[in-house]
């Protein structure tokens, strides 16, 4: 069993694809072979059950039932009291999924506990069924998370301070978590996102933030990877905790590595040898994702010296603005949600958050944002114009990410992705409009190598246009589920 999903197909045992194995709209999962098939998958010819965006998935009531049941809480409170001798805590235990979600995170659900002396610990316990992974895969996800948070606290300001599992704990084994200190404050999502013009909150948080991450600046790496606990108890750099992890069977994750470009390769190197074996992509994306990959090598290997320069600092990994929590007046209280966290170059490590790009990059993928440029204005003002620099120069590291770990493809981005990492001022009067045009001026770069000549041998051009020419348009999952009206062009697949 490795935690993900085979195929739905009668008498198929194949795993489902990596990317996309699920329709969205019946909800089945499917391999290469089924998914595009009208005979084992109706949707395909657009015979589609109608599908209710942005609820409570049909089976998650259930699923929280099962978390409900393992939450004893008569054990909770005597592990807690154990681990903070002296002061006895209380726990309102949710008791239904209505009550639970306020404290649902994408991947976590949090249990908020009281002591009696008002101060305030969080259980932050992974949520299983939904991350689609093997609970092996899963518990050194969550190890790495714990050691990450564990290891900056002490070295850092801002970062809340946690506790593990204790050993005598009689909770069910199966039940991953670890305790943390409760971040009061609101989250800087909407002042980050949606208040334009910029206001004085978002001023002084941006400026706050700069400040944080000279402190960040302190602490370099040997290695490029993710942080996790020895068995000597000391925290080191190790293999690579991605949102997925890239083998279904053990290890599950790969590295470490010696440079940031070794990762990046690795990864995309996995990736092309998945496509041509059929078990990424559906049938019609291949050769799209192929050519995205290859061009990603080439920009990787030729224009990015920086991914060879260390030291290497640490890089969050969910910075959609719910990862910092903050007062009204934009005081930063603290930074959470480290699940993922990696240690890379830092020209990556120091671009801005992507949650200061705002919905700007899907209409022009390659102009700084307001708050990009108050975020170098306040490195400015600390006089750090090295790190104003790395801001300025950082989208090539968000479309990397935007491509890799959340599944965006849309023409302006790749075209976007590709002046970024050449760093090409002005959109070209030939760039590609549409997918179609993308992908023939790919086999243009890269038709010499078999691999793509079998794939376009796969996969005759016609259903390659019909794969982008779907009527109904996508949902861009990472965007907060809103519904972007497309050329049919914009594919999003991301699942933690
Ligand atoms: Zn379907
Ligand atoms: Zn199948």
């Amino acid at each position: 069993m490795s935690g993900f999903p085979d195929c739905s197909t009668t008498d198929c045992a194949n795993p489902a694809l990596h990317f996309d194995g699920e329709c969205r709209w019946c909800s089945k999962w499917f391999c290469g072979r089924h998914k595009e098939n009208v005979q084992t998958h109706p949707c395909f010819d657009g015979h589609r059950p109608e599908r209710i965006f942005g609820g409570p998935r049909p089976n998650l009531d259930s699923l929280v039932e099962k978390y409900l049941e393992k939450l004893d809480i008569e054990l909770i409170i005597a592990e807690v009291e154990l681990l903070r001798p002296g002061h006895a805590c209380t726990i309102n235990k949710p008791s239904s999924w209505s009550e639970l979600q306020k404290l649902v995170g994408g991947c976590n659900y949090h249990i908020v506990i009281v002591f009696d002396d008002g101060r305030r610990w969080v259980m932050r316990v992974r949520k299983i069924g939904m991350s689609y992974q093997h609970l092996d895969a899963l518990r050194l996800n969550l190890d790495s998370e714990f050691a990450t948070v564990s290891f900056m606290s002490e070295q850092c300001i801002l970062i809340p301070k946690v506790w593990a599992r204790p050993a005598t704990s009689r909770l069910p084994t199966d039940l991953l978590y670890f305790y943390q200190e409760f971040v009061p404050g609101v989250s800087a999502f909407e002042v980050l996102l949606w208040v334009n013009p910029i206001t004085d909150p978002t001023i002084k948080l941006i400026r706050s933030y700069a400040e944080y991450t000279l402190h960040l600046e302190k602490i370099t790496f040997d290695r490029v990877g993710s942080l996790h606990t020895r068995p000597d108890g000391m925290i080191s750099v190790g293999p690579l905790i991605d949102r997925r992890p890239p083998f279904l069977q053990p290890p599950h994750f790969h590295g470490p590595f010696d440079t940031a470009k070794q990762r990046y390769l690795a990864i995309i190197d996995l990736r092309l040898e998945q496509t041509l074996r059929g078990e990424r992509y559906p049938p019609s994306l291949e050769l799209l994702h192929y050519l995205i990959l290859l061009d990603l090598r080439t920009y990787l290997n030729d224009h990015c010296p920086e991914l060879e320069e260390g030291p290497w600092y640490i890089k969050h990994n969910d910075e959609n603005g719910n990862h910092v929590m903050m007062e009204k007046d934009g005081t930063i209280n603290g930074v959470i949600d480290w699940e993922w966290t990696y240690i890379t170059c830092k020209a990556e490590a120091f671009a801005a958050p992507s949650c200061m790009l705002g919905a700007l990059i899907d209409r022009d993928p390659n102009i700084l944002s307001s708050r990009e440029t108050a975020l170098m204005e306040a490195y400015r003002a600390l006089d750090r114009t090295d790190l104003a620099e790395y801001v300025k120069n950082g989208r090539k590291y968000h479309h990397l990410h935007r491509y890799l770990f959340e599944g965006v493809v849309y023409p302006k981005g790749l075209t976007g992705m590709r002046r970024a990492f050449l760093d090409i001022p002005e959109e070209q009067d030939n760039e590609p409009k549409t997918i179609k045009e993308w992908i023939r001026d790919g086999i243009k770069r890269h038709g010499d190598k078999q691999a793509v000549k079998d794939l376009v041998a796969r996969r005759p051009d016609s259903k390659l246009i019909r794969a982008f020419n779907q009527p109904d348009g996508s949902v861009h999952k990472d965007s907060k589920k809103r519904k972007l009206k497309t050329d049919g062009s914009l594919v999003a697949a991301s699942r933690c």
